[in-house]
């Protein structure tokens, strides 16, 4: 071969890897999420919560206007490209209310009146990878939309903290604050650049930009060198009117009779740029640096902006990979599932075909059935067979070698108990299943 040859053969035989910050679902994980994706879907039932899927690629302006110019989003995360044919401007969603919003005003989905919708799905966002946080991740989230009360903001926490117990999640504290509305924000707005104009020379490269475009923003930075600056600065609460006090102060009080312990929180901003009212997360000291694992709140303009008629709207997103991480930490993930209730095994031939039978016979009754593959398509001694059944983790075993078929028998094995083993017909073996796997479950 030459040189050349054996570039190309190195290089069409290189494993090429997936990529940085999107990670795989591996089946020893499925269970844990399809877990979690049961609960989420009870959960939203339970509160009459209907499910929306918008596709992943959006206009970009979807989120250029959804999410706000002036966020770390839309700055600097965005998955974005221009379509190799037409030039259109478009984005994997890096999060799900905007698109959501521009489905439900393409829609006329809230013309009729209010509507309390859920979404969840793959999310994209172009950060540095580290525990918690990823390129690509999954969220789930609700918005109801249309309802202008603190009533629906306390549902929407209610269902948070629901979830929560039904995981088995430990350790996730409530942190609420009010954005008032804009003229309150302008007001507390020209307070804040004052503040932080005095204090310029404390502030990073990003703040100082943001104390021209948007310096409410500057109480969300996660810089460490600036917490203490950001802790004297004029807090937004003292700036609210009347109507928004009463707002928060309704929600609050329809939470404490609910027993749902909160702590307010003057710098929670949230980051997308058109919340107002009502803001909250849920965090945690169990995950490190990453310890928000939802968060939310009202977002009354949003509607309007992207395009729609006016109507208020409010809702939260959580991670899911933060959720199932903080499960892991707090001992609630299921245990692992068996793979099947019977693991059947044969030599090859006609015994493959009468176990072939045998199995679809078990799964038309609702038996989750492994049927033997050789992998050399050949045939395999017992041992190594019953060492698959084994780790299946099937209950049973149903075992059909040349001498059962001559026979018309099969052998049932118990796998877990006795470990007991008895002959049945062929025409019975279902019957003789049904009854040793309702045997071994009480
Ligand atoms: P953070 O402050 O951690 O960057 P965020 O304010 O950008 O979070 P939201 O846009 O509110 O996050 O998204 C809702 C939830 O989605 C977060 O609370 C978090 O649990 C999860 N999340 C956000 N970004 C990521 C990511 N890159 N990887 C994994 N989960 C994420
Ligand atoms: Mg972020």
């Amino acid at each position: 071969m030459t040189d050349q040859n054996v570039k190309d053969k190195v290089q069409k035989t290189q494993k090429i890897n997936g990529v940085r910050g999107m990670n795989d679902l591996l089946p020893a994980d499925a269970a844990q999420w399809a877990h979690l994706e049961h609960v989420l879907r009870d959960l939203t039932r339970a509160y009459g919560y209907e499910f929306l899927r918008t596709p992943i690629v959006e206009a970009t302006a979807v989120f250029q206007r959804g999410i706000g110019e002036v966020t770390d989003i839309v700055e600097k995360e965005m998955y974005s490209f221009e379509d190799r044919l037409n030039g259109e401007h478009l984005t994997l969603r890096p999060e799900g209310t905007a698109a959501l919003v521009r489905s439900v005003i393409e829609n006329n989905l809230i013309y009729e009146g209010p509507k309390r919708l859920w979404y969840t799905g793959p999310m994209f966002r172009h950060e540095r990878p580290q525990r918690g946080r990823y390129r690509q991740f999954h969220q789930f989230g609700i918005e109801a939309l249309g309802f202008a009360g603190p009533d629906i903001d306390a549902e929407i926490i209610l269902m948070g903290q629901r979830l929560w117990d039904e995981l088995g999640l430990k350790g996730v504290r409530l942190e609420i604050n009010s954005l008032g509305q804009a003229p309150e924000r302008a007001e507390h707005r020209a307070a804040l650049v004052t503040y932080f104009e005095k204090n310029k020379a404390q502030l990073d490269e990003d703040s100082q930009r943001r104390l021209i475009t948007n310096p409410l923003r500057i109480l969300d930075s996660k810089n460490p060198e600036m917490q203490a600056l950001i802790e004297g600065a004029p807090k937004l609460l003292d700036f609210l009117g009347e109507e928004s006090l009463k707002h928060f102060n309704a929600v609050q009080a329809l939470l404490k009779a609910n027993n749902i312990p909160c702590k307010i929180n003057p710098r929670l901003v949230r980051g997308l740029d058109y919340y107002n009212l009502t803001v909250f997360e849920w965090v945690t000291e169990e995950l490190g640096a990453q310890g928000t694992i939802a968060g939310g709140g009202r977002y009354d303009p949003l509607i309007e902006r992207m395009g729609g008629k006016a109507a208020p709207a409010c809702g939260w997103a959580m991670g899911m990979e933060r959720v199932l991480e903080l499960m892991k930490v707090s001992g609630s993930l299921p245990e692992a599932q068996a793979q099947c209730d019977i693991f059947v095994l044969h030599q090859g031939g006609e015994t493959l075909t009468a176990a072939m039978i045998i199995a679809e016979r078990l799964r038309s009754a609702g038996i989750d059935t492994i049927l033997f593959c050789p992998p050399d398509g050949q045939s395999a001694s017992f041992k190594s067979q019953m060492k698959k059944a084994d780790s299946s983790g099937a209950a049973f075993a149903v075992i059909i070698g040349p001498d059962e078929l001559a026979k018309n028998e099969a052998q049932l094995k118990d796998l877990r108990g006795t470990g007991e083993q008895k002959s049945v017909p062929l025409d019975d073996v279902l019957g003789a299943a049904i009854d040793a796997l309702v045997g071994s479950s009480e």
